[in-house]
């Protein structure tokens, strides 16, 4: 009879056990917004993923009231219109995200400037009426364009009189960063975030297989391949974001060459970085598309730290030999090609 009754408490703990062992799998939450002039999606797993949301939320509202060039109220805005000859006091994170600017512009030697600003404003890339401007206006203007003339000292920023900075080409990395921190913070495990082409992954897929994020094809519908991530950010630039197209047909890009103020004009179609950090990989993606595919190469072995995958007119796909490992092409009309350190 004991023996018995011992068998049946020893079943009963076992089922408890088993029960403890079968998890739920995680519930889907998922959020979209209109910030950054970008549509937005985070989509977080688990019970922490509501509250984490809109934390997020908050955290994106945050930094668009800093970064925004054209809402009067903003940080950058009361920096590109300073009466006082040019010195301004903004938030750690606005003198951070200049800094690194700042430094990504060194490294690529001017190809990302955060001082483009005023030839933006020229082409009316930052208002709707988008049209060529006349040369002399554009060489005018490019004697502003220069960020070695910025300089930050811990919450003080220093412009040359009618120097104007632009942090759209860092802004929604950095603010893809500061959300996967949130996440994290939260204890979620599982999350993808989209800011507007910048992809953003904390951990795996709940079901703990990498994140497939799918490489839009520059000139087409669909994709042309899918890289697999986790714990990663993957940011593309190119031209397909943002353009008008003038009377001739001819298609004007959002991404400025500051070496003569024109949308740039070279063999890549679009440009994706791959590293864990989300602010160098959306510096990156807009140097390497300004710099071109050798420079970028070069670019890529002196630095490190990411990996890349090129989209060029010519039917190439280029990789670094990193991305290549998670990268798998499915557009049987383009050839892969993978560089090597
Ligand atoms: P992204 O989509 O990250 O490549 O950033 C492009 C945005 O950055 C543009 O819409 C402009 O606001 C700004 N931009 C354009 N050209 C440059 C450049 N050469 N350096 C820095 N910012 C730029
Ligand atoms: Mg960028």
């Amino acid at each position: 009879m004991r023996k018995a009754l011992l068998v049946i408490i020893t079943a009963v703990c076992m089922l408890f056990t088993a029960c403890e062992n079968i998890s739920e799998p995680a519930e889907e939450h998922s959020k979209d917004w209109f910030a950054m002039d970008t549509f937005m999606n985070v989509t977080a797993y688990g019970d922490n993923a509501p509250g984490a949301l809109e934390e997020v939320w908050s955290k994106i509202s945050e930094l668009e009231d800093m970064w925004s060039v054209t809402d009067e109220k903003s940080e950058l805005y009361a920096l590109n219109n300073l009466k006082n000859g040019g010195t301004g006091a903004v938030s750690t994170e606005t003198a951070e995200l200049i800094s690194f600017a700042l430094e990504i512009a060194e490294r690529s030697g001017g190809a990302l400037d955060p001082t483009i600003y005023p030839v933006l404003t020229a082409w009316g890339f930052t208002t709707e009426e988008k049209h060529v401007p006349p040369p002399d206006e554009l060489s005018q203007l490019l004697e502003l364009v220069d960020y070695r003339a910025v300089s930050v000292s811990e919450n003080t920023v220093t412009l040359r009189d009618g120097m104007m900075l632009d942090l759209g080409a860092v802004a929604k990395g950095a603010a893809s960063d500061a959300a996967a921190d949130i996440l994290r913070k939260h204890g979620v495990k599982s999350a993808l975030l989209n800011f507007g082409g910048s992809i953003m992954t904390v951990g795996t897929k709940p079901d703990g297989t990498d994140w497939r994020i799918g490489i839009k094809n520059p000139v087409g519908d669909g994709n042309i391949g899918v890289l697999t991530l986790s714990d990663c950010a993957a940011v593309t630039s190119g031209m397909y974001e943002r353009y008008f197209i003038d009377e001739n047909g001819t298609l004007y890009g959002h991404i400025i060459d500051p070496k003569n103020g024109y949308p740039v004009n070279n063999e890549l179609l679009s440009a994706t970085i791959i590293a864990p950090e989300g602010r160098l990989c959306d510096a990156l993606s807009t140097a390497v598309f300004v710099m071109g595919t050798e420079r970028a190469e070069t670019l890529w072995r002196e630095m490190g730290k990411f990996d890349m995958l090129l989209v060029t007119n010519s039917g190439e796909v280029i990789v670094t030999e990193g991305a290549a490992e998670r990268f798998t092409l499915t557009d049987s009309g383009k050839t892969l090609k993978v560089i090597k350190k």
